[in-house]
């Protein structure tokens, strides 16, 4: 049964919606935008509201319940908390597909007992995470709400999610659920709204993380000599990683970033260990750099004891310590055309380039995906003096809503 408020519901068509500047210019995109720039003052009270909820990665629950409450009092439809923690709800169209997913992650890279008290001096906001990603949390709202405002109905669906993980040890978990387990085979494209600004980010810098370890009996520095030593390896093993060759283009990284082991002096060590890093926008070179650290560490590993003829012999310990896949979302592909067409129909140029966000996983899936800023100018991200000038920043929400009722009708 279709009730009276869903008839009174305006929708736009296809074709109008295909080209941004001509949906820009319809009634009611009209309403929806201009509402956007003027409930502007109220988002950026919400922005600093749920700023103030402390979510450390791992430790978002606080915050993702607030955004179950904010969903809710949105109207999304099936409003609920995944298993791993990420808020969903839904504002259904016509039809279930196409089904595009907006995120903005719940995550900072603050612990709990950093003060998350926010201040306004002039244009400039000050707190930590104000801009990554409290501002994408906002706009998510922004969007909601200006939709809402002008009763647009859309064709396809737009999902939203407050989602977990993002940040560091996080992994992408939050993404890499979504797309995995609860919205598996759902969803068509995906937005993440991350951070501050106006650029578009479609390729995704990929990385592989890990901590190598080299373990054996170790001994006395005098009276164990012969057996194979830990550290030892690790010296062979740190030689040949700093001698791999990369590509300039595309960038390909590697970086051993700590070491550690030994207990002392006089002492073979019963492990050594090392912590490393290596990114690259291209899938193909980020395995072939793998490949070629996984035989570094091998190779040190057979040459520390075929040296000493497999007395007190070691072993190597290769852990995981994050993946993020690398991915790319083409310059022809239609989320990519649209995007910078929204861009122009609203009168600004936006930048395209690279970056590691939630869109790096279904980046990696082939699932049409990019990442834009929430609007404003931000300063300081991942620092306790992160910063956020409110100047203009309307026009990412303005941004946002036109890019999303484009991309779904
Ligand atoms: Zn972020």
């Amino acid at each position: 049964m279709v009730s009276l408020a869903a008839s009174l519901v305006l929708s736009i068509s296809s074709a109008v919606a295909a080209d941004p500047a001509a949906l820009a210019q319809t009634l009611q995109m009209k309403t929806a935008l201009d509402y956007a720039q003027k409930i502007e003052p109220e988002i950026i009270r919400e922005q600093r509201r749920v700023c103030e909820i402390a979510a450390p990665t791992f430790q978002e629950e606080k915050r993702g319940l607030e955004f179950q409450r904010i969903f809710e009092s949105l109207g999304l439809k099936n409003v609920r908390i995944d298993a791993a923690g990420n808020v969903i709800g839904e504002r259904p169209g016509k039809a279930a597909h196409p089904n595009l997913l907006i995120a903005a992650h719940l995550d900072t890279v603050f612990p709990e007992f950093v003060g998350l008290k926010t201040a306004q001096e002039g244009n400039i906001i000050k707190g930590p995470g104000i801009g990554d990603d409290c501002r994408g949390l906002a706009v998510l709202i922004g969007i909601v709400r200006s939709l809402n405002e002008a009763r647009i109905e859309t064709a396809g669906t737009l999902t939203f999610t407050a989602n977990v993980g993002e940040e560091g040890l996080g992994d992408l978990k939050g993404v890499k659920h979504l797309f995995n387990e609860s919205l598996k085979g759902k969803i068509d494209s995906f937005i993440s709204i991350d951070g501050t600004g106006l650029r578009i980010t479609r390729i995704g810098v990929g990385s592989y993380r890990y901590r190598l370890a080299y373990k054996g009996p170790g001994g006395h520095s005098f009276g164990a000599f012969g057996n194979a030593n830990p550290v030892h390896a690790m010296g062979r093993a740190i030689a040949k990683i700093s001698d791999i060759d990369v590509p300039d283009h595309p960038k390909t990284t590697f970086n051993v970033g700590r070491i550690g082991g030994g207990t002392s002096v006089n002492s073979i060590a019963f492990e050594s260990w090392a912590e490393v890093d290596m990114r690259s926008s291209d899938p193909r070179s980020l395995n072939a750099l793998d490949e070629k650290f996984k035989s570094a560490a091998h190779r040190a590993l057979n040459e520390e004891n075929a040296r000493w003829k497999d007395k007190g012999k070691i072993a190597v310990e290769l852990k995981m310590l994050g993946n993020r896949p690398a991915g790319e979302t083409p310059e022809s592909a239609p989320i990519v055309k649209t995007a910078l067409a929204v861009s122009k129909a609203l009168g600004f140029e936006s930048g395209v380039g690279e970056g590691s966000t939630d869109s790096n996983y279904p980046m990696s899936l082939n699932i049409p995906a990019i990442t834009i800023g929430g609007g404003g100018r931000g300063e300081g991200a991942h620092s306790p003096e992160e910063s956020f000038d409110i100047t203009g920043s309307w026009k990412g929400t303005q941004r946002a809503i036109l890019l999303a009722v484009a991309l779904v009708n």
